[in-house]
């Protein structure tokens, strides 16, 4: 059986710019999987040392090594890592810990775009890099699904045999679990325009899976289809 964990890593606080700088503080969540064989995280949170994320989004970090010990997780459990995507506050903290990364190559693409993300939080060297392709097994029972759309690279995860069925780690596939349930991915939230299409259609390559909740990177709702 496994079993999954939200672990808050803090806060944004999203400039006047932000499309949803309305919506109030943007929790910044992550997820740990315990398996037979270890713990897979999905998402690392905000790096710290950016002059420029600290000026714009005035984070309010938790330390993700702590964050694992008040979930009862020693971080050397941790076997591997997947990135839902390279945006800042999903990579930050890739470093506090060695294990393997799974990544996505149009991921990878677009995190060189500029102001994409943080570079520094984003780089993951040759010998930790993992690039997944269409759906990779990573562990007994989880699955990295590709689903594009906010990123060109972005990808959920699929965690079966969970008590209560099945569970999709939905990232940024969607920003709410409002919008997953009713309308969908909005416009603010796709790559650029030309992604839109694609983030429709990851939605529902996850409705598809049929999962019994997903959660999300900046929602608390466990989400019900
Ligand atoms: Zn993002």
């Amino acid at each position: 059986m496994n079993t999954i964990v939200g672990l808050d890593l803090g806060s944004l606080s999203l400039p006047g710019w932000h499309p949803r700088h309305n919506d109030g503080a943007c929790i910044v969540r992550a997820y740990a999987v315990t398996h037979r064989d270890g713990v897979f995280l999905y998402d690392t949170g905000v790096g710290t040392g950016s002059d420029f994320i600290d000026e714009v989004y005035s984070p309010a970090n938790i330390d993700l090594v702590d964050a694992l010990g008040d979930a009862g997780i020693d971080e050397r459990d941790v076997s591997a890592i997947a990135n839902s995507h390279l945006h800042f506050d999903h990579c930050g903290q890739n470093h506090r810990l060695d294990a393997p990364i799974w990544v996505r190559e149009a991921e990878l693409e677009a995190a060189t775009g500029e102001f994409y993300t943080v570079p520094e939080w984003a780089y993951i060297s040759d010998s930790r890099r993992r690039l997944a392709a269409g759906n990779a097994i990573v562990a007994e029972g989880l699955t990295l699904i590709e689903t594009p759309g906010h990123t060109p690279g972005h990808q959920s995860l699929l965690v079966d045999d969970v008590d209560g069925g099945r569970v999709v780690l939905g990232g940024q596939v969607c920003w709410s679990c409002a919008e997953l349930v009713g309308s969908g991915p909005v416009d603010a939230d796709a790559h650029d325009p030309t992604w839109i299409e694609a983030a429709y259609e990851s939605v529902r390559r996850v409705r598809a899976l049929a999962p019994a909740t997903v959660w999300l990177a900046h929602d608390t709702s466990p989400c019900q289809l």
